[in-house]
């Protein structure tokens, strides 16, 4: 009997990675970074599973906490193939490579200490040569294509509207006759998101794994989050301030210049600098030109017309600072400049430096456009903290910070609920990715509407498909 296994992303959202055997294959979905508190020794830990028995891996998305081990996996010996959406594949070359020289740089850091103390010098998790035998393993495959890839798993990819290129996974087990359908909700989007179709329904499946990121809340609408972004634009130009805008290199940042580029159109978009300070960032921009095709037609219409190759042809008052020379130029600027930069929880990156400069003074504004896990430096500032530690030293938070929800790339609980109302006649339901108490609001959410029990599985818990 075929089974899966919970290996990440349990009670938490970070470290994606379910195992699923059957009788003739042994697949392996997701493979994600842990973020956030006690990340490192959860991505050094040893895998559940030997890395010998996998056959194939499935990726549902490019973000990195659903695929940033794979080059540990790769280090570890693994050459099968690698699946994914053509967005996916040229998105995960960029974040990879991100990744691998984040690690390194942190390892290099580390080992300067350890040499003073006489201790001996570790190994980053994985290297950019790990990350190149990674990119050779790609295999892509179009949304709606439905492709063996083991003797008894078929795989079809469906649009889940979360970042370009991602996917929700239906997995086809035929080791028994008539086969059964496991559907991963991957990381599921938000509807009305301009570059994004919205997520795909599914009617049938035996077996769902649901994402529960926001199973806790309804977002507000889309257009009253427009609004509230640009108030929040405007109260800091009137304050004389900065805008500082934490962003993952893909989707909000792509979607924040849209809504910039849009305002300045429409004429009243206070500020005239505005900074796209994260190489990673421009680069994933940049490669959003190459998949106009899969944006929501009806609102970013004005967008494909107008933009060929630049995002800049949007959006005339953008810099993109690829250097760290470009970027330190930043630093003097008092106010009037909008600067959009990662990583998105402020777990590192160059918004920290900008956060560093600017969090202390009372006219600075800092806008929050994405989820922020527990443990971030993000999250923190959410919740209010009055001080922050940056590079070693304590700095007060006088800034005004206003969290829109709205922006998420994640569906909010009402979303997940309809989403997972398709499927008739009901599957057996898990939630996964979510902190505890989310799933467990969004889990008596589905007893209370649909009286309908939806489990929660628990970290390494196995499961019969
Ligand atoms: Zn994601």
């Amino acid at each position: 009997m075929a089974n899966l296994q919970f290996l990440g992303a349990i009670g938490e959202v970070t470290g994606s990675a379910y195992l699923i055997r059957t009788d003739r294959s042994t697949l392996l979905l997701e493979c994600g970074l842990h973020q956030g508190r006690g990340a490192d020794q959860a991505n050094e830990a040893p895998f559940e599973f030997s890395v010998a028995e996998i056959d194939a891996v499935v990726l549902s998305h490019a973000h990195l906490d659903h695929s940033g081990l794979l080059p540990k996996l790769v280090k570890e010996g693994y050459r099968g193939p690698i699946y994914m959406t053509r967005a996916t594949h040229d998105l995960i070359e960029i974040m990879l490579h991100d990744a691998a020289f984040i690690q390194m740089k942190d390892t290099e850091w580390e080992n300067k200490h350890r040499r003073r103390a006489d201790k001996a010098p570790l190994e980053p998790l994985y290297t950019d040569k790990d990350v190149e035998t990674t990119l050779q393993l790609r295999q892509t495959l179009d949304y709606q294509q439905r492709t063996p890839i083991t003797p008894d798993i078929q795989l079809q990819y469906h649009d889940a509207g979360h970042i370009l290129g991602s996917a929700i996974v239906e997995l086809t087990l035929e080791d028994t006759d008539p086969p059964r359908r496991l559907v991963f909700s991957g990381d599921l989007g938000s509807t009305h998101h301009p570059l994004l179709q919205d997520p795909e329904f599914l009617q049938q499946a035996d077996t769902v794994l649901l994402e529960s990121t926001y199973g806790d809340r309804n977002h507000r609408s889309y257009s009253d989050t427009v609004e509230e972004f640009h108030q929040a634009l405007q109260a800091a130009n009137h304050a004389g301030g900065n805008v500082l805008i934490p962003a993952f290199a893909v989707g909000r940042t792509q979607e924040i210049l849209f809504w910039l580029g849009k305002f300045y159109r429409q004429g009243r978009l206070p500020q005239q600098q505005i900074f796209l300070d994260s190489p990673m960032a421009i680069s994933a921009s940049e490669l959003y030109f190459r998949y106009l095709h899969l944006f929501n037609d009806d609102d970013a219409q004005t967008f494909v017309e107008t933009v060929k190759h630049r995002w800049e042809e949007w959006l005339p008052g953008l810099r993109c600072t690829r250097t760290v020379e470009e970027s330190m130029q930043i630093n003097p600027i008092q106010g009037g400049a909008i600067i959009i930069a990662g990583s998105g929880m402020c777990t590192g990156g160059r918004i920290s430096h900008h956060l560093k400069n600017n969090l202390w003074k009372n006219n600075t504004h800092l806008i929050i456009v994405g989820f922020q896990a527990a443990g971030t430096p993000g999250r923190a500032l959410v919740d209010g903290t009055e001080r922050l530690k940056l590079f070693g030293h304590e700095v007060q938070v006088k800034a005004h910070i206003h969290t829109l929800g709205g922006f998420s790339a994640h569906a909010d609980q009402q979303q997940l609920l309809e989403w997972a109302s398709h499927f008739k006649p009901r599957p057996k339901l898990y939630l996964v990715h979510g902190e505890q108490d989310k799933r467990e609001i969004l889990q008596e959410q589905f007893r209370q509407q649909y009286d309908w029990n939806a489990r929660l599985p628990a970290y390494k818990e196995k499961i019969e498909l």
